[in-house]
This record gives structure tokens, sequence and C-alpha cells, in this order.
């Protein structure tokens, strides 16, 4: 996807957030960004191909298997959005406050093109995850049961 619609969204000058570029594309980090907009959120990311790939989770990442939550794909942000807490001003997109909820590793385990398998290892997520894409830009968030070892 690449940065321009992330990039087109924002007035930058206008918003704290950074304009960013994207990295080398070697990282493996992840980050939970909980974001009291319009509507409460959290925004779940995972560093891959040198952008952060997201999705906007209405009702929070899962920390017990079983639990289906709706996974809602948004732009591609750029890398430096990790470390990204504050405070968007009313009238620019995504006025609220981010506050970072979680951050970590994770291990991409399996992607196909509907499915994405990786292990989250956080302060408060750790364990398999994954995200099943249904339509459009919906996908499901679950926790995997973690296999005997
Ligand atoms: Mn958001």
């Amino acid at each position: 996807m690449g940065l321009e619609d992330y990039r087109q969204k924002r007035k930058f000058g206008r918003t704290p957030e950074p304009a960013g570029e994207a990295g080398s594309g070697e990282g493996n980090r992840f980050v939970v960004q909980r974001h009291q907009a319009s509507h409460l959120h959290y925004d779940f990311r995972l560093e891959m191909e040198g952008v952060l790939r997201s999705w906007a989770v209405p009702k929070g990442v899962p920390d017990m298997p079983g639990v289906r939550r709706l996974a809602v794909q948004t732009e591609d942000h750029p890398v430096d959005y990790i470390d990204f807490a504050g405070t968007i001003p009313e009238g620019e997109y995504g006025a609220g406050t981010v506050e970072i909820w979680d951050k970590g590793t994770f291990r991409l385990d399996k992607e196909t093109a509907a499915q994405l398998e990786f292990s989250l290892e956080g302060e408060r997520l750790s364990g398999a995850y994954v995200l099943i894409h249904t339509d459009g830009k919906n996908w499901l968030l679950l926790k995997r049961k973690e296999k005997p070892q």
C-alpha cells in the first residue's frame, strides 16, 4: 500500500503525528494504540515491509482464545508511528487522544492472501494470534490456542 493514503489524510503541521518515511522492512515490532477518537478503538499495527500494517479493532485485541474481534484494515502507517502518543487536534483526521496500550515484538508464523498468523511478545499481550481476511477491509482477529510443545 505505501504511505500515500496516510499522508493524504493528514495535514502535517496541524497534527503532531509523524510524516514518516518507509523503513528498511527488517523490523518485527508491534504496537497497540488506544485511540479515543469519535469512537474509542484500538489500533493494532505490525511492522512489515517497511511500514506498519494497521487495523482498527473497536473492542480491543483479545487476550484469550475463542474471542473473535472485528479488525478493520486501515492505511499503512510509517514505522515512526510506533512511538506516537499525543492529541490530534479537533477538526483533524482521527481527532482525539492516542496512548500506547501495548508494544513488543512479533514473529510471523504464516502468511497467505487471506490469513496472517503470528505470535506476539508484548507487555500485556503474548501468544499466538491470527488475522483472517473476511471481505473488503474486514478481518477477524483471534488468539489461537497454543499447540502443545
Ligand atoms: Mn485510530
